[in-house]
């Protein structure tokens, strides 16, 4: 079910939400926050970026205890408008800093972590090199440095969830397409295994549905395959940078979800790990629904 406005609304919770503490968002909380009252999104996870590799972008840009204040400060503010705001935290998966990362989670605590790997301007999938990288190879090793980084996030058990397991497709159109994906479902199964494995959520992210790829990340067919592999978590998140994505196509998310047979969202508030029932959206803005 595709709606016209793709706006979510009446739904438990976006996981997946960057501010202006990101190097790569203007929004300030406060204006997801009101949204979320007037649309009825009962709770958002705030995930800044952060990155350990010196060269990636907004490196060093923001400390934990800014951070924290800020976003803390914020879900006082919104608790008493029946947002819940929560302080999460989306850490980019580099397995050269795994160390790093292991450490800065030990060391401080957020309701909430996300994992995902970012494609930066050395990337082999960054806009200058992809002709060059998928010309004369098969599908498995276009995606291998993406896909193998990926699995080795999940397999650390460090994170709540991966993050949009499959963005590359997004730089990848149109050199590979989500049918030639779909051709091959078993380059998923590496990274799916892992989740399994480790008790990490797979997230259903649906800023692939407005990126060129023009799908979520994953695929709803993927969700299913993880759920068949025995996958029990995953969480749902619209991974808006502008106001305008705010919780956008997030009931895609929960639909395709719903389909592969999961009847919850899994996510942890600090020391708390809930079940987030997909249906069980509070009324929060009185009387809206769809
Ligand atoms: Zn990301
Ligand atoms: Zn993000």
């Amino acid at each position: 079910m595709t709606t016209i406005d793709r706006h979510a609304r009446d739904l438990p919770l976006d996981a997946h939400v960057h501010t202006d503490l990101s190097h790569d968002s203007a929004v300030p909380l406060d204006d997801y926050a009101r949204l979320a009252v007037e649309r009825g999104i009962a709770e958002v996870a705030i995930t800044d970026h952060v990155d350990f590799a010196p060269s990636a972008p907004g490196y060093g840009e923001t400390t934990f205890e800014q951070r924290e204040r800020i976003v803390r400060a914020g879900a006082e503010r919104w608790a008493e408008r029946g947002v819940a705001i929560r302080f999460g935290v989306e850490i980019t998966w580099d397995s050269r800093y795994a160390a790093e990362i292991r450490d800065h989670l030990a060391r401080y605590e957020y309701d909430f972590v996300i994992g995902s790997v970012h494609i930066y301007r050395d990337s082999p999938y960054a806009a200058d090199h992809v002709a060059g990288w998928v010309a004369g190879r098969s599908l498995a090793e276009i995606v291998a440095p993406y896909f193998d980084e990926v699995a080795a996030g999940a397999r650390t058990g460090l994170f709540d969830a991966m993050g949009h397991i499959d963005f590359v497709k997004r730089f990848l159109t149109p050199h590979v397409t989500t049918a030639d994906l779909a051709a091959a479902p078993e380059l998923y199964e590496p990274i799916l295994a892992a989740l399994v494995e480790s008790g990490t959520a797979l997230e259903i992210n649906t800023s692939g549905l407005r990126s060129p790829a023009e799908e979520a990340f994953p695929s709803p067919a993927v969700v299913s395959r993880f759920h068949a592999m025995g996958g029990r978590a995953v969480t749902v998140g619209s991974d808006a940078h502008t106001v305008e994505s705010f919780a956008w196509a997030l009931a895609d998310g929960y639909e395709s979800a719903a389909e592969a047979g999961f009847a919850s969202l899994a996510f942890r508030r600090g020391g708390e790990r809930v079940e987030v029932g997909l249906t069980a959206a509070p009324n929060v803005a009185a009387g809206r629904s769809l």
